[in-house]
Protein backbone atom coordinates (compact mmCIF):
# COMPACT_ATOMS: atom_id res chain seq x y z
CA UNK A 1 0.00 0.00 0.00
CA UNK A 2 2.85 2.58 0.07
CA UNK A 3 3.06 4.09 -2.91
CA UNK A 4 6.68 4.82 -4.31
CA UNK A 5 5.82 6.90 -6.88
CA UNK A 6 9.44 9.04 -8.49
CA UNK A 7 7.82 12.71 -8.89
CA UNK A 8 9.23 13.07 -12.54
CA UNK A 9 10.27 9.73 -13.70
CA UNK A 10 13.39 9.27 -14.13
CA UNK A 11 15.09 12.42 -13.10
CA UNK A 12 14.02 12.98 -9.50
CA UNK A 13 14.50 10.12 -6.28
CA UNK A 14 11.17 8.44 -5.14
CA UNK A 15 9.21 10.20 -2.95
CA UNK A 16 7.43 8.73 0.01
CA UNK A 17 3.92 9.08 -1.23
CA UNK A 18 1.00 8.51 1.81
CA UNK A 19 -1.00 11.36 1.28
CA UNK A 20 -0.31 12.03 -1.97
CA UNK A 21 -0.52 8.53 -2.91
CA UNK A 22 -3.40 8.73 -5.18
CA UNK A 23 -2.76 12.66 -6.28
CA UNK A 24 -2.70 12.26 -10.23
CA UNK A 25 -3.42 8.58 -10.77
CA UNK A 26 -6.79 8.48 -10.13
CA UNK A 27 -9.61 10.34 -11.92
CA UNK A 28 -11.32 12.62 -8.56
CA UNK A 29 -14.10 13.25 -10.13
CA UNK A 30 -15.00 9.32 -10.22
CA UNK A 31 -16.08 7.99 -6.87
CA UNK A 32 -15.01 4.11 -8.48
CA UNK A 33 -11.84 5.07 -8.95
CA UNK A 34 -11.11 6.08 -5.46
CA UNK A 35 -12.51 2.56 -4.34
CA UNK A 36 -10.46 0.95 -6.64
CA UNK A 37 -7.49 2.20 -4.47
CA UNK A 38 -8.11 0.96 -1.47
CA UNK A 39 -10.82 4.12 -1.05
CA UNK A 40 -13.45 3.87 1.50
CA UNK A 41 -11.91 0.48 3.21
CA UNK A 42 -10.68 2.52 6.13
CA UNK A 43 -13.93 3.71 7.00
CA UNK A 44 -15.42 -0.12 6.07
CA UNK A 45 -12.73 -1.72 8.49
CA UNK A 46 -13.40 0.68 11.62
CA UNK A 47 -17.14 0.76 11.27
CA UNK A 48 -16.97 -2.77 11.47
CA UNK A 49 -14.19 -4.13 13.29
CA UNK A 50 -12.42 -0.81 15.68
CA UNK A 51 -14.63 0.89 18.31
CA UNK A 52 -14.06 4.53 18.49
CA UNK A 53 -11.92 4.06 21.65
CA UNK A 54 -9.99 1.41 19.28
CA UNK A 55 -9.89 4.84 16.91
CA UNK A 56 -8.65 7.14 18.79
CA UNK A 57 -5.91 5.02 20.45
CA UNK A 58 -4.48 3.65 17.02
CA UNK A 59 -4.25 7.42 16.19
CA UNK A 60 -2.47 8.20 19.05
CA UNK A 61 -0.08 5.49 18.79
CA UNK A 62 0.93 6.24 15.18
CA UNK A 63 2.13 9.78 16.60
CA UNK A 64 0.33 11.40 13.94
CA UNK A 65 0.26 15.52 14.65
CA UNK A 66 -1.32 18.43 12.66
CA UNK A 67 -0.03 19.73 9.09
CA UNK A 68 -1.41 22.41 9.35
CA UNK A 69 1.63 24.09 11.23
CA UNK A 70 1.41 23.64 15.30
CA UNK A 71 1.73 19.63 15.57
CA UNK A 72 -0.72 19.14 17.96
CA UNK A 73 -1.19 15.44 18.28
CA UNK A 74 -4.07 14.03 16.56
CA UNK A 75 -5.16 11.29 18.51
CA UNK A 76 -4.99 13.38 21.57
CA UNK A 77 -7.51 16.37 19.80
CA UNK A 78 -9.72 13.39 19.41
CA UNK A 79 -9.82 12.14 23.08
CA UNK A 80 -10.69 15.85 24.24
CA UNK A 81 -13.98 15.78 22.06
CA UNK A 82 -14.65 11.63 22.70
CA UNK A 83 -14.69 12.46 26.44
CA UNK A 84 -17.22 15.53 26.23
CA UNK A 85 -20.61 14.84 27.25
CA UNK A 86 -22.49 16.74 24.27
CA UNK A 87 -25.53 15.47 22.18
CA UNK A 88 -23.74 17.37 19.43
CA UNK A 89 -20.33 17.76 18.18
CA UNK A 90 -18.75 18.77 14.89
CA UNK A 91 -15.78 17.57 12.54
CA UNK A 92 -14.25 20.73 10.76
CA UNK A 93 -11.80 20.27 7.81
CA UNK A 94 -9.67 23.41 7.62
CA UNK A 95 -9.49 23.98 4.08
CA UNK A 96 -8.87 27.76 4.37
CA UNK A 97 -4.87 27.58 3.36
CA UNK A 98 -4.00 31.06 3.05
CA UNK A 99 -0.15 30.63 4.10
CA UNK A 100 1.57 32.38 1.15
CA UNK A 101 3.43 30.10 -0.90
CA UNK A 102 1.39 26.95 0.77
CA UNK A 103 -0.98 25.15 -1.82
CA UNK A 104 -0.51 21.46 -0.16
CA UNK A 105 -3.66 21.12 0.73
CA UNK A 106 -5.10 22.20 -2.44
CA UNK A 107 -3.34 19.96 -4.26
CA UNK A 108 -4.74 17.05 -1.92
CA UNK A 109 -8.37 18.79 -2.74
CA UNK A 110 -8.22 19.03 -5.87
CA UNK A 111 -6.58 15.61 -6.58
CA UNK A 112 -8.22 12.80 -3.67
CA UNK A 113 -11.18 14.84 -2.55
CA UNK A 114 -12.54 11.37 -1.45
CA UNK A 115 -9.75 10.93 1.15
CA UNK A 116 -11.00 14.14 3.31
CA UNK A 117 -14.51 12.82 3.54
CA UNK A 118 -13.35 9.31 4.57
CA UNK A 119 -11.04 10.25 7.08
CA UNK A 120 -13.68 13.15 8.17
CA UNK A 121 -16.51 10.22 8.65
CA UNK A 122 -13.78 7.97 10.61
CA UNK A 123 -13.11 11.22 12.78
CA UNK A 124 -16.97 11.36 13.20
CA UNK A 125 -17.17 7.95 14.45
CA UNK A 126 -14.16 7.63 16.45
CA UNK A 127 -15.66 11.06 18.79
CA UNK A 128 -19.19 10.93 18.32
CA UNK A 129 -20.01 13.15 15.83
CA UNK A 130 -22.48 13.35 12.88
CA UNK A 131 -21.93 16.34 11.06
CA UNK A 132 -18.88 17.75 9.39
CA UNK A 133 -17.97 21.48 7.73
CA UNK A 134 -15.56 21.67 5.31
CA UNK A 135 -14.21 25.24 5.22
CA UNK A 136 -12.72 25.45 1.86
CA UNK A 137 -10.83 28.33 1.05
CA UNK A 138 -12.82 31.14 -1.30
CA UNK A 139 -10.33 30.87 -3.83
CA UNK A 140 -10.31 27.22 -4.71
CA UNK A 141 -12.64 27.19 -7.08
CA UNK A 142 -11.95 23.85 -8.57
CA UNK A 143 -11.41 22.26 -5.24
CA UNK A 144 -15.05 23.46 -4.30
CA UNK A 145 -16.59 22.01 -7.14
CA UNK A 146 -14.36 18.51 -6.75
CA UNK A 147 -15.29 18.07 -3.06
CA UNK A 148 -19.34 19.01 -3.92
CA UNK A 149 -19.32 16.43 -6.80
CA UNK A 150 -17.19 13.74 -4.23
CA UNK A 151 -19.74 14.45 -1.30
CA UNK A 152 -22.68 13.63 -3.64
CA UNK A 153 -21.43 10.85 -4.66
CA UNK A 154 -20.28 9.55 -1.33
CA UNK A 155 -24.11 10.00 -0.17
CA UNK A 156 -25.61 8.05 -3.70
CA UNK A 157 -23.02 5.31 -2.43
CA UNK A 158 -23.50 5.07 1.14
CA UNK A 159 -20.38 6.51 2.64
CA UNK A 160 -22.34 9.17 3.75
CA UNK A 161 -25.70 9.59 5.11
CA UNK A 162 -27.74 7.64 7.46
CA UNK A 163 -26.67 3.54 8.83
CA UNK A 164 -23.05 3.98 6.75
CA UNK A 165 -21.91 0.68 6.26
CA UNK A 166 -25.12 -1.12 7.27
CA UNK A 167 -24.19 0.35 11.18
CA UNK A 168 -26.06 2.74 13.15
CA UNK A 169 -23.38 5.40 12.30
CA UNK A 170 -24.84 8.35 10.56
CA UNK A 171 -22.64 11.19 9.19
CA UNK A 172 -22.76 14.09 6.53
CA UNK A 173 -20.64 17.27 5.47
CA UNK A 174 -21.54 20.62 4.44
CA UNK A 175 -18.97 23.15 2.33
CA UNK A 176 -18.68 26.21 3.37
CA UNK A 177 -16.37 28.48 1.10
CA UNK A 178 -14.05 31.60 2.57
CA UNK A 179 -13.96 34.98 1.20
CA UNK A 180 -10.76 35.59 1.20
CA UNK A 181 -9.89 36.30 4.56
CA UNK A 182 -6.30 35.08 5.94
CA UNK A 183 -7.49 35.28 9.46
CA UNK A 184 -10.65 32.59 9.01
CA UNK A 185 -7.77 29.69 8.40
CA UNK A 186 -7.16 30.42 12.34
CA UNK A 187 -9.92 27.45 13.81
CA UNK A 188 -11.83 30.26 16.24
CA UNK A 189 -12.26 32.73 13.59
CA UNK A 190 -13.48 30.13 11.05
CA UNK A 191 -15.64 28.68 13.69
CA UNK A 192 -16.96 32.28 13.79
CA UNK A 193 -17.66 32.74 9.81
CA UNK A 194 -19.54 29.13 9.53
CA UNK A 195 -21.89 30.52 12.07
CA UNK A 196 -21.91 33.71 10.04
CA UNK A 197 -20.30 36.40 12.07
CA UNK A 198 -17.49 38.28 11.47
CA UNK A 199 -14.00 35.95 11.13
CA UNK A 200 -12.67 37.10 14.40
CA UNK A 201 -10.24 34.73 16.55
CA UNK A 202 -12.21 34.14 19.94
CA UNK A 203 -9.99 34.08 22.87
CA UNK A 204 -8.52 30.61 23.90
CA UNK A 205 -9.07 28.45 25.82
CA UNK A 206 -11.69 27.36 25.59
CA UNK A 207 -10.65 25.47 22.85
CA UNK A 208 -12.83 23.60 19.93
CA UNK A 209 -12.45 20.47 21.67
CA UNK A 210 -14.86 21.77 24.41
CA UNK A 211 -16.23 24.95 22.90
CA UNK A 212 -15.95 24.92 19.24
CA UNK A 213 -19.39 25.32 16.57
CA UNK A 214 -22.21 26.68 17.96
CA UNK A 215 -20.52 26.29 21.22
CA UNK A 216 -20.31 22.63 20.86
CA UNK A 217 -17.22 19.78 20.87
CA UNK A 218 -15.35 20.35 17.91
CA UNK A 219 -12.17 18.63 16.14
CA UNK A 220 -11.01 21.32 13.84
CA UNK A 221 -8.11 19.43 11.59
CA UNK A 222 -6.12 20.70 8.92
CA UNK A 223 -6.73 18.64 5.21
CA UNK A 224 -2.84 17.00 5.20
CA UNK A 225 -3.50 15.81 8.29
CA UNK A 226 -7.02 14.30 7.83
CA UNK A 227 -5.39 12.52 4.64
CA UNK A 228 -2.99 10.58 6.68
CA UNK A 229 -6.28 9.11 8.67
CA UNK A 230 -7.10 6.43 6.35
CA UNK A 231 -3.63 4.87 5.47
CA UNK A 232 -3.25 4.89 9.34
CA UNK A 233 -5.86 2.89 10.21
CA UNK A 234 -5.92 0.40 7.26
CA UNK A 235 -2.14 -0.31 7.44
CA UNK A 236 -1.85 0.32 11.30
CA UNK A 237 0.25 2.31 13.66
CA UNK A 238 3.50 0.70 13.27
CA UNK A 239 3.73 0.82 9.76
CA UNK A 240 3.09 4.45 10.06
CA UNK A 241 5.91 5.03 12.46
CA UNK A 242 8.35 3.34 10.00
CA UNK A 243 8.63 6.52 8.41
CA UNK A 244 9.94 9.88 9.34
CA UNK A 245 11.55 10.49 13.17
CA UNK A 246 10.21 9.22 16.69
CA UNK A 247 8.53 12.19 17.72
CA UNK A 248 7.25 13.34 14.26
CA UNK A 249 6.34 9.74 12.51
CA UNK A 250 5.10 10.01 8.99
CA UNK A 251 5.58 12.32 5.64
CA UNK A 252 5.19 15.90 5.17
CA UNK A 253 4.21 17.44 1.59
CA UNK A 254 6.04 20.46 1.17
CA UNK A 255 5.70 22.95 -1.65
CA UNK A 256 8.92 24.37 -2.82
CA UNK A 257 9.59 27.78 -4.42
CA UNK A 258 12.24 30.55 -5.35
CA UNK A 259 15.31 30.82 -6.56
CA UNK A 260 15.73 26.49 -7.22
CA UNK A 261 15.75 24.83 -10.40
CA UNK A 262 12.57 23.22 -9.79
CA UNK A 263 9.75 24.04 -7.61
CA UNK A 264 6.46 22.28 -7.27
CA UNK A 265 5.12 19.76 -4.23
CA UNK A 266 6.66 16.91 -2.89
CA UNK A 267 6.16 14.52 -0.31
CA UNK A 268 9.10 12.96 1.65
CA UNK A 269 9.45 11.59 5.52
CA UNK A 270 9.62 13.84 8.42
CA UNK A 271 13.42 14.24 9.31
CA UNK A 272 14.64 14.78 6.08
CA UNK A 273 16.99 18.20 5.82
CA UNK A 274 16.77 21.26 4.05
CA UNK A 275 19.89 20.83 2.11
CA UNK A 276 18.36 17.32 0.40
CA UNK A 277 15.68 19.11 -0.51
CA UNK A 278 17.42 22.04 -2.25
CA UNK A 279 20.07 19.57 -3.40
CA UNK A 280 18.16 16.73 -4.44
CA UNK A 281 13.95 17.57 -4.87
CA UNK A 282 14.50 20.82 -5.94
CA UNK A 283 18.09 20.34 -8.19
CA UNK A 284 20.15 22.90 -6.86
CA UNK A 285 20.38 27.10 -6.81
CA UNK A 286 18.88 28.89 -9.95
CA UNK A 287 21.95 29.86 -11.97
CA UNK A 288 24.51 28.23 -9.41
CA UNK A 289 23.97 31.41 -6.88
CA UNK A 290 24.31 30.71 -3.16
CA UNK A 291 22.04 30.04 -0.76
CA UNK A 292 21.20 32.51 1.79
CA UNK A 293 17.68 31.59 3.67
CA UNK A 294 14.75 29.94 3.37
CA UNK A 295 11.03 31.05 4.57
CA UNK A 296 9.36 27.96 6.14
CA UNK A 297 5.59 27.91 6.10
CA UNK A 298 4.57 31.21 4.51
CA UNK A 299 4.07 34.28 6.83
CA UNK A 300 4.02 32.44 10.31
CA UNK A 301 7.08 30.53 10.17
CA UNK A 302 10.77 31.48 10.47
CA UNK A 303 13.55 32.33 8.29
CA UNK A 304 16.20 29.65 8.20
CA UNK A 305 19.76 30.63 7.46
CA UNK A 306 22.58 28.77 5.93
CA UNK A 307 23.97 27.38 9.46
CA UNK A 308 20.20 25.28 10.13
CA UNK A 309 20.59 23.43 6.81
CA UNK A 310 21.00 20.45 8.20
CA UNK A 311 19.11 20.54 11.00
CA UNK A 312 16.35 17.86 10.60
CA UNK A 313 12.70 19.34 9.46
CA UNK A 314 10.61 17.73 11.88
CA UNK A 315 8.75 19.77 14.39
CA UNK A 316 10.36 18.81 17.96
CA UNK A 317 14.15 19.83 15.75
CA UNK A 318 12.93 22.74 14.06
CA UNK A 319 11.70 23.86 17.86
CA UNK A 320 15.27 22.80 19.42
CA UNK A 321 16.92 25.20 16.79
CA UNK A 322 14.16 27.78 17.83
CA UNK A 323 13.08 27.84 14.16
CA UNK A 324 9.12 26.54 13.29
CA UNK A 325 8.19 24.39 10.46
CA UNK A 326 4.79 25.60 9.56
CA UNK A 327 2.63 24.52 7.55
CA UNK A 328 4.93 23.25 4.42
CA UNK A 329 6.28 26.44 2.22
CA UNK A 330 9.43 26.33 1.48
CA UNK A 331 10.51 29.85 0.00
CA UNK A 332 14.24 29.48 -0.82
CA UNK A 333 16.08 32.51 -1.11
CA UNK A 334 19.59 33.08 -2.39
CA UNK A 335 22.24 35.55 -1.99
CA UNK A 336 20.78 38.23 -3.96
CA UNK A 337 17.69 38.29 -1.87
CA UNK A 338 17.43 41.70 0.53
CA UNK A 339 16.39 40.27 3.86
CA UNK A 340 15.11 43.87 4.87
CA UNK A 341 13.28 43.71 1.64
CA UNK A 342 11.69 40.13 2.68
CA UNK A 343 10.56 40.94 5.94
CA UNK A 344 9.53 44.39 4.85
CA UNK A 345 6.50 42.30 2.26
CA UNK A 346 6.11 40.04 5.39
CA UNK A 347 4.94 42.79 7.32
CA UNK A 348 2.70 44.53 4.77
CA UNK A 349 0.78 41.29 4.09
CA UNK A 350 0.77 41.22 8.47
CA UNK A 351 -1.10 44.64 8.11
CA UNK A 352 -3.25 44.03 5.75
CA UNK A 353 -4.74 40.40 7.40
CA UNK A 354 -4.56 41.62 10.89
CA UNK A 355 -8.21 40.91 12.64
CA UNK A 356 -8.06 44.60 13.88
CA UNK A 357 -9.95 42.96 17.14
CA UNK A 358 -6.79 43.73 19.61
CA UNK A 359 -4.05 46.23 19.77
CA UNK A 360 -1.30 45.13 19.59
CA UNK A 361 -1.27 43.04 16.23
CA UNK A 362 -3.55 45.68 14.98
CA UNK A 363 -0.79 48.82 15.46
CA UNK A 364 1.79 46.72 16.11
CA UNK A 365 1.75 45.51 12.54
CA UNK A 366 1.48 48.63 10.89
CA UNK A 367 4.32 50.18 13.09
CA UNK A 368 6.61 47.07 12.17
CA UNK A 369 5.65 47.49 8.74
CA UNK A 370 6.05 51.51 8.49
CA UNK A 371 9.60 51.03 10.34
CA UNK A 372 11.30 48.19 7.86
CA UNK A 373 10.00 51.05 5.32
CA UNK A 374 11.99 53.36 6.95
CA UNK A 375 14.84 50.88 6.87
CA UNK A 376 14.75 49.82 2.98
CA UNK A 377 14.55 53.40 1.71
CA UNK A 378 17.51 54.71 4.13
CA UNK A 379 15.66 56.60 6.60
CA UNK A 380 16.21 53.99 9.54
CA UNK A 381 17.72 54.61 12.33
CA UNK A 382 19.88 52.06 14.76
CA UNK A 383 17.44 52.61 17.62
CA UNK A 384 14.68 51.44 15.46
CA UNK A 385 15.87 47.74 15.88
CA UNK A 386 15.30 47.62 19.37
CA UNK A 387 12.20 49.60 19.05
CA UNK A 388 11.92 46.24 16.17
CA UNK A 389 11.98 43.65 19.30
CA UNK A 390 10.28 45.50 21.58
CA UNK A 391 7.03 46.14 19.41
CA UNK A 392 7.92 41.44 18.38
CA UNK A 393 8.01 40.92 22.04
CA UNK A 394 4.61 42.61 22.65
CA UNK A 395 3.01 41.54 19.69
CA UNK A 396 4.14 37.79 20.75
CA UNK A 397 2.97 38.53 24.48
CA UNK A 398 0.00 40.40 23.95
CA UNK A 399 -1.81 39.30 20.98
CA UNK A 400 -5.15 37.72 21.05
CA UNK A 401 -4.33 34.76 18.29
CA UNK A 402 -1.12 33.39 16.35
CA UNK A 403 -1.08 35.91 13.86
CA UNK A 404 -0.18 38.68 15.87
CA UNK A 405 2.19 36.34 17.62
CA UNK A 406 3.96 35.47 15.47
CA UNK A 407 4.18 38.04 13.36
CA UNK A 408 7.16 39.79 15.10
CA UNK A 409 9.33 36.21 14.07
CA UNK A 410 10.44 37.24 10.75
CA UNK A 411 11.58 40.19 12.72
CA UNK A 412 13.21 38.42 15.50
CA UNK A 413 15.06 35.87 12.88
CA UNK A 414 16.46 38.51 10.79
CA UNK A 415 18.30 40.29 13.89
CA UNK A 416 19.41 37.13 14.83
CA UNK A 417 20.73 35.59 11.44
CA UNK A 418 21.14 39.39 9.78
CA UNK A 419 21.48 41.83 11.74
CA UNK A 420 24.61 43.55 9.89
CA UNK A 421 23.05 43.43 6.49
CA UNK A 422 19.92 45.30 8.68
CA UNK A 423 22.58 47.43 10.14
CA UNK A 424 24.21 48.48 6.44
CA UNK A 425 21.00 50.26 5.38
CA UNK A 426 21.10 52.48 8.25
CA UNK A 427 24.94 52.97 8.93
CA UNK A 428 26.65 52.81 5.41
CA UNK A 429 22.78 53.62 3.48
CA UNK A 430 23.90 50.60 1.10
CA UNK A 431 21.65 47.44 -0.01
CA UNK A 432 24.23 44.68 0.37
CA UNK A 433 22.27 42.66 -1.98
CA UNK A 434 21.04 45.61 -4.17
CA UNK A 435 17.06 45.17 -3.88
CA UNK A 436 16.62 48.25 -1.94
CA UNK A 437 16.32 51.56 -3.98
CA UNK A 438 18.20 53.21 -0.76
CA UNK A 439 17.88 57.30 -1.52
CA UNK A 440 21.93 58.40 -1.39
CA UNK A 441 22.24 55.41 -4.37
CA UNK A 442 19.19 55.75 -6.58
P1 LIG B 1 -1.88 26.11 18.52
O1 LIG B 1 -0.57 25.49 18.85
O2 LIG B 1 -2.41 27.14 19.47
O3 LIG B 1 -3.00 24.97 18.45
C1 LIG B 1 -2.86 23.88 17.58
C2 LIG B 1 -4.11 23.02 17.68
O4 LIG B 1 -4.12 22.32 18.93
C3 LIG B 1 -5.42 23.80 17.64
O5 LIG B 1 -6.37 23.05 16.95
C4 LIG B 1 -5.81 23.94 19.10
O6 LIG B 1 -7.19 24.05 19.29
C5 LIG B 1 -5.28 22.64 19.65
N1 LIG B 1 -4.92 22.75 21.06
C6 LIG B 1 -3.79 23.32 21.56
N2 LIG B 1 -3.80 23.23 22.92
C7 LIG B 1 -4.96 22.60 23.26
C8 LIG B 1 -5.53 22.22 24.50
N3 LIG B 1 -4.94 22.47 25.66
N4 LIG B 1 -6.73 21.61 24.49
C9 LIG B 1 -7.36 21.35 23.31
N5 LIG B 1 -6.85 21.67 22.10
C10 LIG B 1 -5.67 22.30 22.08
O7 LIG B 1 -1.74 26.69 17.06
P2 LIG B 1 -2.81 27.56 16.23
O8 LIG B 1 -2.76 28.96 16.70
O9 LIG B 1 -4.13 26.87 16.21
O10 LIG B 1 -2.18 27.51 14.78
C11 LIG B 1 -0.93 28.10 14.53
C12 LIG B 1 -0.30 27.41 13.34
O11 LIG B 1 -1.09 27.63 12.20
C13 LIG B 1 1.09 27.91 13.04
O12 LIG B 1 1.98 26.84 13.20
C14 LIG B 1 1.03 28.34 11.59
O13 LIG B 1 2.13 27.88 10.85
C15 LIG B 1 -0.22 27.69 11.10
N6 LIG B 1 -0.86 28.42 9.99
C16 LIG B 1 -1.17 27.70 8.89
C17 LIG B 1 -1.76 28.31 7.80
C18 LIG B 1 -2.07 27.51 6.56
O14 LIG B 1 -2.45 28.09 5.55
N7 LIG B 1 -1.92 26.20 6.61
C19 LIG B 1 -2.09 29.67 7.86
C20 LIG B 1 -1.77 30.38 9.02
C21 LIG B 1 -1.15 29.75 10.09
FE1 LIG C 1 -7.03 39.88 15.15
FE2 LIG C 1 -4.37 40.17 15.21
FE3 LIG C 1 -5.72 40.13 17.46
FE4 LIG C 1 -5.48 37.88 15.99
S1 LIG C 1 -3.85 38.96 17.05
S2 LIG C 1 -7.34 38.63 17.02
S3 LIG C 1 -5.53 38.78 13.92
S4 LIG C 1 -5.92 41.68 15.82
Amino acid sequence: RIAWVAARKGTLPAEQRIVLRRVGLINPDDIEEYILHDGYSALGKVLTEMTPTEVIEEIKKSGLRGRGGAGFPTGVKWSFVAREKSEKKFIICNADESEPGTFKDRIILEGDPHSIIEAMAIAGYAVGADEGYIYVRGEYLLAQERLRRAIEQAREMGFLGKNIFGTNFNFDIHIHTGAGAYICGEETALIESIEGKRGQPRSRPPFPTTHGLWGKPTVVNNVETLANVPPILLNGADWYRRFGTPSSPGTKVYTILGNVNVTGVIEVPMGITLREVINIYAKGMKGGAAFKLAQTGGSSGSLIPASLQDTPMDFDSYAKAGVALGSGALLICDENTCVVDLVKVLMNFFRKESCGKCNPCRIGTQRAYEIMCAIAEGRGKIEDLDHLLWLSDNMYLLSNCGLGQTAGTPIKDMLKHFRAEVEAHITLQVCPAGVCKIKAFA
